[in-house]
């Protein structure tokens, strides 16, 4: 995190130094709150339908900068667009002073908190991998307000950002650094630097005991990793935890069953449902939130090879049942089956998996909106909910008994994959055999975890709705 908030129970002065911004509501006369000259004028400026002006000034023998956002309406969406016009300008400044005195003690917090998440993304960088790296200017953002206390609110953003972060990162990261190992590294050192548990279980384990799991990873030379992180932060250690389950296959070339070629790039990004498991545990440990919750990440790498999964193939699951692979590039759920079985030994209050898992979900919500199924209708309203208050959008999809007819095999328990049609159902229900000892809840990410174009890179979604689903919980 690059951008650190604070907050002051004053309203800004004029003569600050640093870069400094005015956030006024619709119904503001905007010379009532600032005493800015420059501010005034500027919002007195905004045309209808524009909701942000910049200008420099002469001070104190140099130039400052001063912004007004006007900020139309309360809806979150509205709110966030506003924002990361603001955040845009406030990237460029090294200490941005933003007074949100024009709202009141309940609204102005949720006005903050939106504005810290807009500086977060805007200042975000991926670079690592170049010679010359160009950071964001914006190393201080400060919040002022005179009667409200704005600290929780900031808290919340730095810790969503955080674990945004985490998630990007490991998304960004290319798949010959981000292996399995790396990935089961990277989660390991990061809930051990906010003071979790973490249990890393290796190929040995998986070969064992995860039959299913195994068959997928066994085709890679990449050793595969079961990573379990857990945090109990409910006053009774012994409450039935919330366990979020993330597909970490960091490179997905479809197996035997091959890609094509255009775009496979972007397979390195089939470890994003792990990438904002991780990011999504971190933020909620750094918040302490009063729950107990464990993260489970099932990693490796799906290749082709001589010993690699071929249709056809019959493995038999932890659960014990038997899957025929009829197409080997729908390994997502042969990894994600034995992980929600092995959540079983922790009598979880929920499981929520998350995964980057079909395609099918792209043509069905395309790139905005995750899809959403589950086993227990009070656990998918709940995250609904959670969604549409951060603006992360989810829709719920049907699984309807009779999507069972598309996934017979006659040679197995299950086929890994249905009938042409419903593709992202028929990979829940496939999901739904394994989770009949809990609520269970999907989370089909495919289309909104990472963007593709000129824009390339990992979103760190749906890390807004998974924290704000365990803050209400
Ligand atoms: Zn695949
Ligand atoms: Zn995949």
């Amino acid at each position: 995190m690059n951008v650190e908030f604070s907050t002051k129970a004053e309203k800004l002065q004029p003569g600050s130094a640093g870069a400094l911004l005015y956030v006024c509501s619709d119904a503001c006369p905007c010379a009532q709150h600032s005493a800015h000259e420059a501010a005034q004028l500027l919002c007195a400026a905004l045309e209808e339908g524009q909701s942000f002006a910049c200008t420099q000034i002469a001070h104190q023998g140099g130039l400052q900068a001063v912004a007004v956002l006007r900020v139309k309406d309360e809806e979150r969406a509205t709110l966030e667009k506003a924002a990361k016009e603001a955040a845009a300008w406030a990237q460029k400044q090294e200490n941005v002073k933003i007074d949100v005195s024009a709202f009141d003690g309940v609204e102005a917090p949720r006005v903050a908190e939106v504005l810290a998440l807009a500086l977060g993304e805007a200042v975000y960088r991926f670079e690592r991998y170049k010679k010359e790296a160009k950071p964001a200017k914006l190393q201080q953002a400060e919040f002022y307000h005179p009667d409200s206390n704005l600290a929780a609110a900031l808290a919340v953003a730095e810790a969503q950002t955080y674990g945004m972060n985490i998630a990007k990162d490991l998304g960004n990261a290319a798949p010959n650094e981000c292996t399995p190992e790396f990935l089961a590294d990277t989660a390991k050192a990061e809930a051990k630097k906010l003071g979790a548990k973490v249990k890393i279980r290796g190929k040995d384990y998986i070969k064992a005991n995860m039959g299913s799991f195994w068959s997928v990873a066994k085709g890679s030379r990449q050793k595969p990793y079961l990573v379990e992180l857990s945090y109990f932060g409910a006053a009774d250690k012994n409450e039935a935890p919330t366990v979020l389950v993330g597909k970490g296959i960091t490179f997905d070339s479809g197996g035997i069953s091959l890609k094509p070629g255009l775009n496979m790039d972007e397979m390195k990004f089939d470890m994003c449902g792990a990438a904002s498991v991780i990011g999504t545990f971190c933020a909620a440990v750094k918040l302490q939130l009063p729950i107990n919750l464990i993260a489970i990440v099932p990693t490796c790498e799906n290749m082709p090879s001589g010993v690699a999964n071929k249709p056809g193939d019959v493995v038999t699951s932890m659960k014990g049942l038997t899957i025929e692979v009829l197409n080997t590039d729908a390994e997502g759920r042969l990894i994600l089956c034995d992980a929600l079985t092995y959540a079983e030994q922790f009598k979880p209050k929920a499981v929520i998996d998350v995964a980057t898992l079909t395609g099918a979900c792209i043509v069905a919500l395309g790139h905005d909106v995750s899809g959403l199924m589950g086993n227990n209708q009070a656990l998918v309203d709940d995250l609904l909910a959670a969604s549409l208050e951060v603006n992360d959008k989810a829709w719920q999809l049907p699984l309807f008994d009779t999507y069972k007819e598309q996934l017979k095999s006659n040679f197995a328990d299950l086929p890994n994959i249905g009938t042409p049609g419903a593709g992202t159902i028929t990979a829940a229900m496939f999901l739904a055999n394994f989770t009949e000892d809990y609520p269970w809840a999907h989370l089909d990410i495919a289309g909104t975890a990472w963007k593709s174009g000129k824009e390339k890179g990992a979103t760190g979604r749906p890390v807004p709705l998974l924290l704000n689903y365990l803050r209400n919980v």
